[in-house]
């Protein structure tokens, strides 16, 4: 905190003396803290993907690209880039989707997690998940939303099944229209909402396949 530095902040915000607020979590990721450095300049933070919302792209800017020479001396270099071998399942960018399908723990097994990538489908989205499911080997990481996860702002992100720990709303919360499905109404993810459903999710996720199919087939 010395020297001004916060990393890996999931927001960012600037207070009343143009001091950033810098929220990270703390304690082992138990609560999100909010870091403000008062006395230390220049303040510098690094963020998470996902947490800043991209401009609009503006023709009227144009921007200078200057080539600059890095002379590395190979023979000081300590760490050396043996082989690449690339992963050969094709990864998923959840968070480039409109629509996001999320299923907690839940959706139980990989068929209740096959339903939600169905209606992923169906809505042109993209199924993710909670940590829950990366842990239990139905879902890769590559999907997992939140603190260890990554951060997404779709326009629509349902939460199926997602109780709504504070690991998890880091990764989420400044979605623009959360729909949460869950059969506790006292679960937090409420909170959080947009619009809840306290209802079973398998019912929910067929039912929501059924009618989108019907109306795709009015058409
Ligand atoms: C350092 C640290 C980092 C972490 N990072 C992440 C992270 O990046 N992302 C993340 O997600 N978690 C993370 N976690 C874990 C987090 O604390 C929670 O344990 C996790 O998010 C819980 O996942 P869940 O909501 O799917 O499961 P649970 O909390 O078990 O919730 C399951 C929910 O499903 C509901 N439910 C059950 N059956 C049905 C049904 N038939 N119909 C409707 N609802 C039903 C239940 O009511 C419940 O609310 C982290 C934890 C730590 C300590």
């Amino acid at each position: 905190i010395e020297t001004g530095l916060t990393a890996d902040c999931t927001m960012l915000e600037i207070g009343e003396n143009r001091e950033f607020l810098m929220t990270r979590p703390a304690f082992g990721g138990n609560l999100m803290a909010t870091i403000i450095c008062p006395d230390h300049r220049p303040q510098m933070s690094t963020v998470r993907p996902g947490v800043m919302t991209r401009l609009s792209k503006d023709e009227n800017r144009d921007g200078k690209i200057t080539d600059f020479k890095v002379n590395f001396d190979h023979s000081k270099m300590k760490v050396k880039v043996l082989n690449i071998i690339k992963e050969a399942k094709a990864k998923v960018d959840i968070t480039e989707a409109k629509i996001l399908v999320s299923g907690g723990r839940g959706v139980g097994a990989q068929g209740g997690f096959d339903n939600l990538e169905l209606l992923a489908n169906e809505l042109g989205g993209v199924a993710a998940a909670s940590r829950a499911l990366v842990d239990a080997g139905i879902v890769s990481h590559d999907r997992q939303v939140g603190q260890t996860g990554k951060t997404v702002r779709p326009d629509v992100y349902f939460a199926f099944g997602i109780s709504g720990a504070i690991q998890h709303l880091a990764g989420m919360e400044e979605s623009e229209y959360i729909i949460a499905i869950n059969k506790d109404k006292a679960a937090p993810i409420f909170g959080v909402a947009d619009l809840g459903l306290v209802t079973d999710l398998g019912k929910t996720a067929t039912y929501l396949v059924e009618e989108i199919r019907k109306i795709k087939a009015e058409k």
